[in-house]
């Protein structure tokens, strides 16, 4: 039996999250000088979750994540409170484009167009990416009505509605799908793009908010990290090197690799949770951070409160897989003048998108080298989750020589699977998120993180991760005896 004076909270889950949340508590506590114990629970043998960076025969490749959006400060601003701001970079300045396929073949987005809609009709017009038609029909955004009713729609039907099918299909679509994995007929407007729902409330038309944000660039907001890294920002060394680091920091957190979580129980006389592991102990737990994905916080909560689970077990995850190719130069007949490209589903091909990974940012491919990494799965393929390897490599050769002419062998192909990964923001997600919301509130000393609730990309969960832990520290109990079985 062991003794201690301090409380003491436990973090679930050792992704960028969890992680962050930890980070933030040893913050707070070297701050207030406060008597806390902190354990960290994570399942399998390593820290990071989806981030992960291989090295493999000089090149640098990313199993997750590639990279952040600058736009949302949070990452940014983890990085330089761990000294990492000497490690960041952007994108590279000479390609800054991106392409869409087209009749099987790349064809560049226009310049100045935003996932939607044009900013700028000039280069809007002149693409071949939509045909006349479908241009003229986008232009009626600018003259029909505002949306009466105020409630959340697909992003779909947003789009079709206002700038019509073919631009869903040829642009919002497969952006979204580079984006978010998801199938834009259940997709959650308000969750993924507020910043869509505005402009139509505000402007009454997507093109003339767009042209309004060009014209008046200060009005964009929140770009004071953006300007000066491009939009997507990385680390030199590798995404990962951002749960290294920190892991390396919370010397003073008790981490534990390997433990997964089975039951969350209320607590006894003495401590408000038990919290039991596969390993078969049961840890007193004051406050507990779930910073895993919506729908196995939920399992886990059954026990405890069924209306808070069937409500996080609302929030789906689809799988996917990234497949890295390693090409000699000289074996890619196309320029590769671009961040890489995306697949419209109508297109009907196996893979979601490409990115061109050594001419995104630099260092990730020895001189005379590619690196390719194509985005396969998602909501919309989860049939491509059940081939194997070989059937995968297979496939992504076929389309890399339909779609950049590569004939050859790569030098190596390296697969990464993340089952269950992506969150799902369906229609009606910020209200269930509202709900949970409300429901965590029964529970002092109970806070969820990560990526099942407000927004899945890197700076999102690493925000989710700080406010979690500022959630707990507000609501701290008094300091108690803290008993531990094993
Ligand atoms: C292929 C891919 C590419 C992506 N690309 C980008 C990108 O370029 N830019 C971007 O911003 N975002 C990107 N994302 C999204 C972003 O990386 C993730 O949303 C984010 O990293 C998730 O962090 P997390 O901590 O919430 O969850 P995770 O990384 O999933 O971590 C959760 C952790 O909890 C552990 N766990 C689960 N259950 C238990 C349990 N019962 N007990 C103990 N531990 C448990 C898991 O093992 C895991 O380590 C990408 C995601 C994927 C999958």
């Amino acid at each position: 039996m062991n003794v201690s004076i301090s409380s003491r909270i436990v973090i679930v889950g050792g992704g960028v999250a969890g992680l962050a949340a930890a980070n933030r508590l040893v913050e707070e506590r070297a701050r207030g000088e406060l008597p806390l114990e902190i354990i960290l629970l994570e399942a399998e043998p390593r820290l990071g979750g989806v981030i992960r960076t291989v090295r493999r025969d000089g090149f640098l490749i990313e199993s997750g994540p590639d990279s952040f959006i600058t736009e949302k400060p949070w990452a940014i601003d983890l990085c330089r409170r761990l000294g990492l701001e000497g490690e960041l970079i952007g994108t590279n300045e000479a390609c800054r484009r991106s392409f869409i396929i087209r009749g099987g073949r790349l064809m560049p987005v226009p310049e100045a167009f935003y996932l939607l809609a044009p900013a700028r009709l000039g280069p809007f017009l002149s693409t071949p990416i939509f045909s006349w038609p479908g241009k003229f029909r986008m232009m009626l955004d600018l003259f029909l009505p505002r949306r009466k009713v105020d409630a959340d729609e697909s992003l779909a039907s947003f789009v079709r509605r206002r700038l019509g099918k073919e631009a869903l299909e040829r642009m919002a679509q497969p952006m979204v799908a580079g984006i978010y994995t998801a199938d834009p007929e259940r997709l959650s407007l308000r969750a993924t793009f507020p910043r869509f729902h505005e402009m139509e409330r505000v402007h009454g038309s997507m093109i003339r908010a767009l042209r309004a944000r060009v014209r008046n660039p200060s009005a964009r907001g929140q770009e004071a990290s953006g300007p000066r890294y491009g939009l997507f920002a990385t680390l030199r060394s590798g995404m990962q090197t951002i749960p290294d680091t920190l892991s390396a920091r919370l010397t003073d957190v008790t981490i534990r690799t390997g433990v997964r979580v089975s039951e969350l129980r209320p607590g006894g006389t003495g401590s408000r949770w038990l919290v039991r592991t596969t390993a078969g102990g049961e840890i007193p737990a004051d406050a507990l951070c779930l910073a895993i994905p919506a729908d196995r916080a939920g399992a886990l909560l059954n026990g405890t409160d069924p209306i808070l689970a069937q409500a996080l077990g609302r929030i789906p995850y689809a799988s996917t897989i990234t497949l890295h190719a390693a090409y000699r130069r000289e074996d890619v007949p196309h320029p590769l003048t671009g961040f890489g490209f995306v697949v419209p589903a109508v297109e009907n091909r196996d893979i979601l998108a490409c990115t061109f990974a050594s001419v995104k940012f630099p260092g990730r491919a020895p001189d005379g080298t590619v690196l390719l990494r194509a985005f396969l799965g998602g909501a919309t393929r989860p049939d491509l989750a059940q081939r194997d390897d070989a059937e995968l490599e297979a496939a992504v050769h076929r389309e890399l020589c339909v779609l950049l002419g590569i004939e050859a062998e790569p030098l190596f192909v390296e697969i990464h699977r993340h089952p269950q990964s992506m969150a799902q923001y369906l229609v009606g997600h910020p209200d269930r998120v509202r709900e949970i919301t409300a429901r965590v509130l029964a529970h002092p000393g109970l806070a969820l993180a990560g990526n099942g609730y407000e927004g899945i990309g890197v700076p999102d969960c690493i925000h989710s991760g700080e406010r979690a832990a500022e959630e707990l520290l507000r609501d701290f109990p008094q300091v108690l005896p803290l008993q531990e079985h094993s």
